[in-house]
């Protein structure tokens, strides 16, 4: 099926070579995408769970916020505070047409709720700054529909956040990433209002159904 677009270079690409060139772009400017792993898993997760909508906390250049809605087609609303990144990300989603399924909210992530406050989700993508992961949780998981699902990527980030003993030989910056991921992961582990479960699969992923 071939990928209609304005006036790009991604026109007529398949959607293969689409997700090909935005893969090439992340990894030549240093972009954080989901891993194929973590990807496979979130894809799995849409599939079983059925998300009409979907709130995605960091679009990056738009590729997870893409491949989410290519499945099944859910609304996808996402939020991204990077100019350069928004800006990459609403040129991908107008080569695909899907300006009116894939929406970007050019915000921090810790100011937009109001923009959101009147929609349910049926699934949150948390894949931003991974110090504030608990509080992106607190603010937008009362938006999450019974029986919802909250997918966290980088929770295992590179291996380190479960190697505790190894805490002393980090950076200063990143010990402290490491112990505010430890602490969310601990925090939804005993979240009595969630059934959760991390993987050891790309970044690292959880996946937290709201009961
Ligand atoms: N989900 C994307 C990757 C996101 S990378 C994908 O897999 O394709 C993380 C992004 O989150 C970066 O672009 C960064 O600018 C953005 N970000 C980090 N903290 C944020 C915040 N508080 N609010 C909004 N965006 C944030
Ligand atoms: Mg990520």
């Amino acid at each position: 099926m071939a990928v209609q677009d304005a006036d790009t270079n991604l026109l007529n690409l398949s959607f293969n070579e689409f997700d090909l060139k935005l893969k090439e772009y992340a990894k030549e400017f240093n972009v954080p995408i989901i891993k194929d792993g973590g990807l496979a898993l979130l894809e799995q997760t849409i599939m079983l769970k059925r998300p009409k909508r979907i709130l995605e906390i960091g679009t990056a250049i738009g590729y997870s916020a893409i491949r989410m809605n290519r499945l099944i087609g859910s609304e996808i609303y996402t939020i991204e505070r990077n100019i350069d990144m928004y800006n990459e990300a609403l040129k991908n989603v107008k080569a695909l047409n899907k300006e009116n399924e894939i929406h970007i909210i050019f915000k921090d992530a810790l100011e937009a709720f109001d923009d959101v406050k009147n929609l349910e989700f049926d699934m949150i993508f948390i894949d931003a700054a991974k110090a504030q992961y608990m509080k992106f949780f607190n603010l937008y998981t009362p938006l999450l529909t019974k029986n919802g699902v909250v997918f966290c990527d980088n929770m295992l980030f590179h291996g380190l956040v479960l190697d505790e003993a190894n805490y002393d030989n980090l950076s200063r910056s990143v010990r402290g990433l490491a112990r505010k991921l430890k602490a969310f992961h601990d925090e939804l582990l005993s979240n009595k209002d969630y059934k959760t479960s991390v993987f050891d699969i790309g970044d690292g992923v959880s996946i937290s159904i709201k009961l």
